[in-house]
């Protein structure tokens, strides 16, 4: 079908994440057959925007939630996901009822287990588990180079690294997990624009991680000879089991004993407890493209304690913003 759209300059910077995604996925929409019609409702059921402020204006699909739920209007963005693509993915399975065998085939918003981003030129790319990827390698994003079985903030950090994400400042989409609820991961669909609020879209909702302070952290790690350490619970874990509120003094303080800085390292780690939760797993991601993420940062702002050759362990833990 032929698409018109607003145009880019008028859009509304907050819709940035789902203007990208409508325009990564013309292709899907071209190649589908599906009926649109002009709504009675203010806004789309799904993202609630007002139906002239989205990326096809007055242009909506009806959808219903299963077979006694009532009939919802959504505008062309958010059902994207729901459309089955033959030619975009391919088959995801035959449904077989009897004597009868039905195609299905995949759509975006039934990838479970498997991420995406969408760069700011609005070029999608998707991470799938091995299975879903041997399923759509011959569809043609499979063919153009648009599927890989990394995890998603590794094929993301590649992407920054590789400068795909230029200028960051414009937006791009990091999607955590598709997932197969539709409703969750486009309500709210948020797009990147600092690596300083890394937003994580998924079928839950959004959460946003502080990309810079991991960065910074590796780069820490790095100059004191930890890097081998980044992706190390058991050398994370005083830090982890504060985050979750469970102190021990005396680990720390051992911690304390194997960290050449520990003022700066402890001044680069995200302020949040629950993304400081994350630091094993984002930081051995970060690590092996560390050299390249550095110039997305700024350098720390100076530490406001004074500088100590090597603290003494029986330091009062309180200080600072660990605890
Ligand atoms: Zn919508």
């Amino acid at each position: 079908m032929k698409e018109t759209g607003a145009p880019q300059s008028e859009v509304n910077p907050r819709y940035r994440g789902y203007q990208l995604l409508y325009r990564a996925t013309r292709n899907l929409r071209q190649s589908a057959f599906f009926t649109t019609l002009t709504p009675k409702t203010p806004s789309c059921a799904c993202c609630e925007r007002p139906w002239a402020e989205v990326e096809a204006p007055f242009e909506a699909v009806e959808y219903r939630y299963g077979k006694n739920g009532g009939t919802e209007y959504v505008c062309l963005t958010c059902y994207t996901p729901r459309i089955a693509s033959e030619q975009m993915l391919g088959l995801e399975r035959m449904n077989v009822t009897g004597n009868t065998r039905t195609p299905v085939y995949g759509k975006l918003g039934m990838l479970v287990g498997s991420g995406g981003i969408i760069t700011p030129a609005a070029e999608l790319h998707l991470t799938l588990p091995p299975k879903l990827f041997e399923k759509y390698r011959q569809g043609q994003w499979g063919q153009e180079g648009r599927l890989s079985t990394e995890k998603p903030l590794a094929r993301l950090l590649a992407l920054l690294a590789q400068g795909e994400l230029d200028p960051v400042s414009e937006g791009f989409v990091y999607i955590e997990n598709w997932g197969r609820k539709v409703d969750g991961l486009m309500r709210h669909l948020t797009p990147t624009t600092s690596l300083r609020e890394l937003w994580c879209n998924s079928e839950s909702g959004v959460s946003v991680l502080d990309l810079h302070a991991m960065v910074l952290t590796a780069q820490q790690l790095k100059t004191q000879g930890l890097a081998a350490q980044a992706d190390r619970i058991m050398f994370w874990k005083p830090i982890l089991d504060a985050a979750e509120g469970k102190r021990d003094d005396k680990a720390f303080g051992q911690w304390l004993e194997k960290v050449p800085d520990p003022a700066a390292l402890l001044h680069a780690l995200p302020t949040d407890p629950h993304e400081r939760l994350k630091l094993p797993a984002v930081l051995g991601t970060v690590m092996p493209h560390l050299d390249a993420l550095l110039p997305y940062c700024e350098p720390p702002a100076p530490l406001q304690i004074p500088m100590v050759e090597a603290p003494p362990v029986s330091r009062d833990p309180q200080q600072g913003s660990l605890f």
